[in-house]
């Protein structure tokens, strides 16, 4: 499985191939549907393994707080994850850029990020939000993820021990790295 680590800031950024569901984590996020339901591809993946624990707390917020804007975030229990907790976003459906979705996916990533270390948690792996059912083009959707989390670890430094991006294929994992040469020195 490929592999690749950068530092920034005092934090480890660290690009892996690999099942969001397996990353031993403090918290691990979610590609979330608004109404914090199952559904398919990672949220499936992360209800499946996580059991009652995520899917019952998700379908409380849900009761309580109504649909989950995109961009916003929320915390439940980990379940029967390796990772305590589950941040779930909700990242843009992929309309052609025209509609705000890169400033959405940014939202997205930073909202994760700042719940994470609202919580006092140090490690957090993000799956490749919006790039599955919600179509968002790998290449640009690496870039807006890689600069954002750059960018939030350059203004929050030492608050963060690990930031994870787990790429669930080969592909993805040399978007990421890719877009990583594009973005560090920016
Ligand atoms: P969205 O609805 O935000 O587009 P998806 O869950 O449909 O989210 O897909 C997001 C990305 O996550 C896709 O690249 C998909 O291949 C990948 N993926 C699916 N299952 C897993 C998993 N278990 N671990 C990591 N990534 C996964």
């Amino acid at each position: 499985m490929e592999r690749f680590e950068a530092e920034v800031e005092g934090t480890r950024l660290v690009l892996v191939q690999g099942d969001i569901t397996r990353q031993e984590v403090e918290a691990v996020v979610n590609a979330a549907n608004p109404d914090l339901t199952p559904g398919g591809g990672v949220s499936g993946a992360i209800h499946r393994a996580g059991g009652p624990a995520v899917t019952e707390a998700a379908a409380r917020l849900r009761r309580e707080r109504g649909p989950l804007p995109t961009g916003e975030a929320v915390l439940t229990p980990g379940g029967n994850l390796p990772a305590k907790y589950v941040i779930h976003t909700v990242g843009p459906v992929w309309h052609g850029g025209t509609q705000g979705e890169p400033e959405l996916l940014a939202k997205a990533y930073r909202s994760c990020l700042s719940l994470a270390v609202a919580h006092g948690l140090r490690t957090l792996a993000f799956p490749n939000i919006s790039t599955g059912a919600y179509g968002y083009p790998v290449d640009r959707a690496a870039e807006v993820a890689l600069r954002t989390v750059r960018d939030f670890l350059r203004e929050n430094p030492g608050k963060l021990a690990e930031v994870r991006f787990v790429l669930f294929s080969a592909s993805d994992f040399q978007a990421y790295r890719a877009a990583w040469e594009r973005v560090k020195g920016l």
